[in-house]
């Protein structure tokens, strides 16, 4: 197996994984939703004047992405305090807040979090209405709940590309090319498989003309590509879905072997 990192952004990684089998790509995609993340789980309110119900703030609270210090904290059910709720395993949050203007998330008060993202909207309060609230946040995963995900992952076949002696590199193709992928280098026609989505499209489009242009999706080489919402960084995303992925194989086999 090769890794390659193909790109990087504050917010997205795309990497070359090659050597594994379409399964393997594919339960490392799903265990994004294996992977422990801190969001807003209950919340008690003192004062709600606002126009919106209290179960809809509440919602809109849940899926304010925070980031916490995920190495010491832990999950409630694996807790020493059994599941009863402590500052290892609860974020104690809350908001005060008089009208009229908006209320933002950087306005939750507490320790042991950070708000990603300080602009994030809850809501509009009119002159003298207020809202009190005092919250709890914990980890949970995306397979619970989608407030709990870290972000997205998914990928593509790589592409291999064959350009035959029919080519007489008229261009078309590049015009045809949604991704960009497509160039002319000298007088050659250079397709990028780091750019390529498989779409057909140029394919399709020299099938009209002088079909010279195959394109295969590998059954072999996958490019993933990463987005994070900030709790935890994208190349995380990918080692953390491994490593939740390694400890349900491992538990698996715990139990296997305990039945024999
Ligand atoms: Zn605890």
């Amino acid at each position: 197996m090769k890794i390659e990192k193909l790109s990087k952004t504050k917010n997205k990684s795309v990497f070359l994984i090659k050597g594994i089998k379409n399964s393997i790509a594919n339960a490392i995609r799903r265990s994004v939703y294996e992977i422990p993340i801190l969001a807003i789980d209950s919340v008690e309110f003192y004062k709600n004047d606002s126009a919106l119900y209290d179960e809809i703030i509440a919602q809109r609270l849940g899926l304010i992405p925070l980031k916490g210090d995920l190495k010491t904290f832990k999950r409630q059910e694996n807790c020493s305090c059994e599941g009863k709720g402590c500052n290892k395993c609860i974020v104690s949050l809350k908001l005060k807040a008089k009208g009229p203007g908006t209320i933002y998330a950087s306005e939750l008060k507490g320790k042991g979090f950070e708000v990603i993202y300080p602009q994030m909207p809850i809501v509009v309060l009119a002159q003298d209405q207020e809202l009190e609230f005092v919250a709890d946040a914990k980890l949970g995963m995306g397979k619970e709940h989608a407030k709990f995900t870290p972000g997205i992952l998914w990928f593509n076949a790589y592409p291999t590309v064959e350009i035959s002696k029919e080519c007489n590199s008229c261009g078309e193709c590049i015009k045809t090319c949604p991704q960009k992928a497509i160039s002319l280098q000298g007088n050659k026609i250079i397709i990028d498989p780091n750019k390529c989505d498989l779409c057909g499209a140029c394919v399709e489009k020299c099938n009209n003309l002088k079909k010279a242009i195959k394109i295969n999706a590998s059954e072999e080489d996958f490019i993933f590509y990463i987005e994070t919402f900030g709790q935890i960084s994208s190349e995380e995303i990918l080692i953390e879905s491994v490593n939740a992925l390694n400890e349900n194989i491992r538990e698996l086999s715990k139990k296997l072997e305990k039945s024999k």
